[in-house]
């Protein structure tokens, strides 16, 4: 009879930040796994568990729940950032800590954790109990090497208005250029702390994973790699968008808002060819009841169809009566299912806050871009969207912050037929084609996946 030891596959908890930006391309690199033979387990909070529906392309992940503190309403039902992620930090790893117990003794036992950098304290319970440790970076290289800089104090905040922030591997950046925790420091202290503390123990880590991919941020992961061993295994899009070797792996598997699909791909299949703008703000921008207006607008004047996501959250802030006036020119939904949207022919560009996923998936679907961004890492993707990699433009901020119609309107016309639109056509096409070389075999993230598997026998 084989030995317990013999049979035991390799068996890594992956343990996210709650956030649909963070769990997929976290599930995504979980499924790259099983399909290399080992046993992932996906670490998720009782809120999360209780409220999210998962897609069969992600049964072969095991599900099990920690808890962050708020298991009756998640991070909604927290005073502050702060609160939620103090709370997180000590009810976090007291929970992470009894669950690797019960599988260490119950079975399967933990053999690595891959947990997202918003949750350092993860490194400290996996090394108490001799766990390699991974650490998973769901944002840019570019944005992390910010992040570190600033908590080694290298960047001196606050920022000096018309002093370019320079950071090794990227380019001079103006102020307004970077994450908006540092250009607006002060703004969201917690979460200031939050990406920076993503350092605090990186010195102790084993891997230091991002979903990127080594021709897309080349510079700056050749500085990272000096001083740790980082892997780019991105893009983490399902398979069947990119390299097709992982059966069935359609969707990203896990959803925290149920989309509209059937309504969204009949409306766009109604559409000619290129005709649609997809306007996209992830899952967590808040944005300013004016904004949402002027985008209103800008979507009614254009000559373009338009497909606008607006959660329900949100839904208060569109002008009376846009909703009601039943015009086949556009189509608003609370969510979609945004691979098929940005996947399918009728659409030809992707107004989007810039949030890493969003940028990844419009890269590796050949969607040119309009950046508008939010808050966050958004500001600094946006910048690269246009000035590094050449697939869109962004819109600037206008009188009171605002990102006015006629401005957004113009560029969506850049991008769908202006004089930029053939150049960024051509940089959409060659991105698409590095992004799937990247992850198909062979390719540098493909490689880098294999390498962390080997090493963890
Ligand atoms: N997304 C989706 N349907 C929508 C809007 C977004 O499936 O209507 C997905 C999108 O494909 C992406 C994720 O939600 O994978 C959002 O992540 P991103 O980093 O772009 O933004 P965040 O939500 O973290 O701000």
């Amino acid at each position: 009879m084989a030995s317990e030891e013999k049979v035991h596959k390799a068996h890594v908890l992956v343990l996210p930040y709650p956030a649909q930006g963070h769990i997929n391309p976290m599930l995504q690199f979980s499924k790259r796994l099983v399909a290399r033979g080992l046993r992932a387990t996906l670490a998720t909070t009782v809120h999360l568990a209780a409220t999210t529906l998962l897609h069969p392309s992600a049964a072969a992940i095991a599900v099990e729940t920690i808890s962050d503190g708020f298991d009756h309403g998640g991070y909604a039902q927290a005073k502050s950032p702060e609160d939620y992620l103090a709370q997180f930090r000590t009810t976090g790893a007291q929970t992470l800590t009894q669950l690797i117990t019960r599988l260490n003794s119950s079975g399967p036992r933990v053999d690595a954790l891959i947990y997202d950098g918003f949750l350092p304290w993860a490194l400290d319970v996996a090394q108490q109990f001799g766990l390699v440790g991974a650490i998973f970076f769901t944002q840019s290289c570019a944005v992390n090497n910010i992040y570190y800089h600033a908590y080694e104090g290298l960047i001196r905040l606050p920022l000096s208005e018309g002093r370019p922030v320079l950071v090794p591997g990227l380019p001079p950046l103006e102020p307004w250029e970077t994450p908006s925790f540092v250009s607006d420091y002060g703004s969201y202290p917690g979460f200031y702390e939050m990406v920076v503390n993503q350092f605090s123990n990186i010195e102790k880590v084993d891997w230091v994973l991002f979903n990127s991919f080594y021709e897309l941020e080349e510079e700056v992961v050749d500085w990272m790699a000096q001083k740790w061993k980082v892997r780019t295994i991105g893009p983490t899009l399902p398979s069947m968008y990119m390299d097709k070797q992982l059966q069935d792996d359609t969707d990203y598997g896990i959803s925290l808002f149920k989309p509209e699909t059937t309504s969204c791909l009949n409306w766009l299949s109604t559409k000619p060819t290129k005709s649609v703008i997809y306007v996209s703000f992830g899952s967590m921008a808040e944005l300013e009841t004016e904004q949402v207006e002027e985008i209103a607008w800008a979507l009614n004047e254009t000559t373009y169809n338009f497909l606008w996501i607006v959660r329900a959250s949100e839904k208060s802030k569109l002008p009376e009566n846009f909703l009601e006036c039943p015009n086949e020119k556009g189509l608003v939904v609370t969510w979609s299912p945004q691979l098929e949207v940005l996947s399918h022919e009728s659409v030809g560009c992707f107004v989007t806050h810039c949030g890493f996923n969003s940028v990844l998936e419009a890269v590796s679907l050949g969607v040119p871009v309009v950046g508008v961004p939010v808050w966050t890492d958004q500001g600094t993707n946006a910048k690269y969207v246009e000035d590094v990699w050449g697939v869109g433009v962004r819109a600037r901020k206008g009188e009171g912050g605002i990102v006015r119609r006629g401005n957004l309107g113009k560029c969506i016309n850049e991008v769908m037929r202006g004089q930029r639109a053939e150049e960024i056509k051509r940089n959409v096409v060659k991105w698409k084609s590095l992004a799937k070389e990247a992850i198909g075999e062979g390719g540098s993230s493909n490689k880098n996946i294999d390498e962390f598997v080997a090493g963890l026998g």
